[in-house]
């Protein structure tokens, strides 16, 4: 792996940062954090600059571009504070899913209204009884004369609420059948039947959903891949979408969030902050290429799932562990500092120190991602 990028990256990068400085100018720094908030108009224009669907085959409305390049252009929206909710989850997820086993008529559906920043998707995988174990999913989709008839609930849908549509992974196999008896519908969140109850996370915001599902037809042509295929899909698409460089790109902005800080009040001066950041800001670089690495083996078809593990589980602890030596170096003095200066806002820095305990379990908890590890790249099978 070449551990720098080429001139055209480079130049792709500032073109992005130009686009990103003039986009969110006029937001107040505690609304653009995390590249979590929803904002459909900057979806609108990212979509307008063909941002998304950048790694998708350009036969298929996408930009023909590789998955190094779609980690540039992660990590600069989320560095800079970009509302990607709008996008995030249909490009990432859904689209991956759909492009690799979906119909043509399918692809036609979602895949150009996605690219063009004109609908938001979500993926309906955990339960409340099942949580991370998504192999004993019991929404069940039974099918009948042309179309499936689907029960049961799901829980934590990021986006759910704003959605248009939902690739659901529901049981049509017999209830014993486990993992080999699941299959991936998309949903039409306008059917009827269907009930979305926003849930408040930690910091105030709305981000999930609890979404019900009560005798929804959904036309057998929305089958994505084989029935009781659905298992192996997810998978596949959750461990290409692990490799976190998104967190990489947060704390980067974090870290450079401080500097500030320590320059405008002094703190700096303090020999053990120095050292305690310049630890901080070493492993963001190393946080940096192993994210970096998974996109590299991604785009030359090379197994991923372990390097992107690992990726998950070091960036989300690092990202948890910026954000309490943040609270740490800036105390009392540093949010009444940070509120006037603006080097550190307070808010943003409590919304982020309580957005790290998420990070840890969404998209694959990090006791899951060891599992992985440890299963697949260590050999300790159980
Ligand atoms: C920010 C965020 C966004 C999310 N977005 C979505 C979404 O869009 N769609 C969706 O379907 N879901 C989503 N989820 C749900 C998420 O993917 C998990 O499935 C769910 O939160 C875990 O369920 P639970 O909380 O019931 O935990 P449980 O499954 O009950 O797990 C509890 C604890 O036990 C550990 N554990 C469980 N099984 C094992 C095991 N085999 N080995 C070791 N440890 C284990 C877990 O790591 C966890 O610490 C999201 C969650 C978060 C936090």
């Amino acid at each position: 792996m070449d551990f720098q990028f080429t001139p055209e990256q480079e130049t792709f990068r500032r073109e992005l940062a130009d686009f990103l400085l003039t986009e969110l100018k006029n937001y107040l720094i505690a609304d653009y954090t995390w590249g979590d908030c929803y904002d459909p108009a900057f979806t609108r224009r990212a979509g307008e600059k063909g941002y998304i669907g950048l790694a998708w085959p350009k036969r298929l409305w996408g930009g023909g571009r590789s998955m190094v390049d779609l980690h540039i252009c992660t990590e600069e929206m989320t560095y800079r504070g970009a509302p990607m909710m709008g996008h995030w989850i249909a490009e990432r997820l859904v689209a991956p899913a759909v492009i690799a086993c979906g119909t043509p008529e399918q692809q036609a559906l979602v895949l150009p209204p996605i690219a063009r920043g004109e609908i938001a998707c979500c993926v309906g995988l955990a339960e409340p009884q099942t949580g991370c174990d998504i192999g004993g999913a019991e929404t069940r989709a039974v099918e009948k004369d042309g179309y499936f008839e689907v029960n049961g609930q799901k829980m934590f849908i990021t986006g759910g609420q704003w959605c248009r549509y939902c690739l659901l992974l529901a049981r049509t196999g017999t209830p014993e059948s486990r993992h080999r008896g699941l299959s991936l519908l998309l949903v039409d969140m306008r059917s009827p039947g269907i009930t979305v109850n926003r849930l408040a996370c930690l910091y105030g915001d709305y981000p999930f959903s609890h979404i019900f599902f009560d005798n929804v037809r959904v036309p057998g042509t929305m089958l994505v891949g084989e029935k009781n295929g659905g298992f192996k899909i997810t998978t596949t698409f959750m461990n290409h979408d692990r490799s976190s460089v998104e967190l990489i790109g947060i704390c980067r902005r974090l870290i450079d969030a401080l500097v500030r800080y320590c320059q405008d009040t002094g703190a700096g001066r303090d020999a053990r902050v120095r050292q305690r950041l310049a630890g901080l800001a070493t492993e963001t670089e190393v946080g940096k290429w192993i994210c970096y690495r998974a996109a590299w083996l991604l785009d030359r078809g090379r197994p991923m799932d372990v390097e992107s593990s690992i990726a998950k589980v070091y960036a989300s602890d690092l990202m948890q562990r910026i954000a309490n030596e943040a609270l740490r170096i800036c105390r009392l003095r540093g949010i009444a500092v940070a509120g006037r200066t603006g080097a550190l806002n307070v808010e943003w820095l409590q919304k982020l120190y309580m957005n790290c305990l998420a990070r840890t379990i969404g998209g694959g908890s990090d006791e899951m991602m060891r599992n992985v590890v440890a299963q697949w790249g260590l050999g300790l099978l159980k």
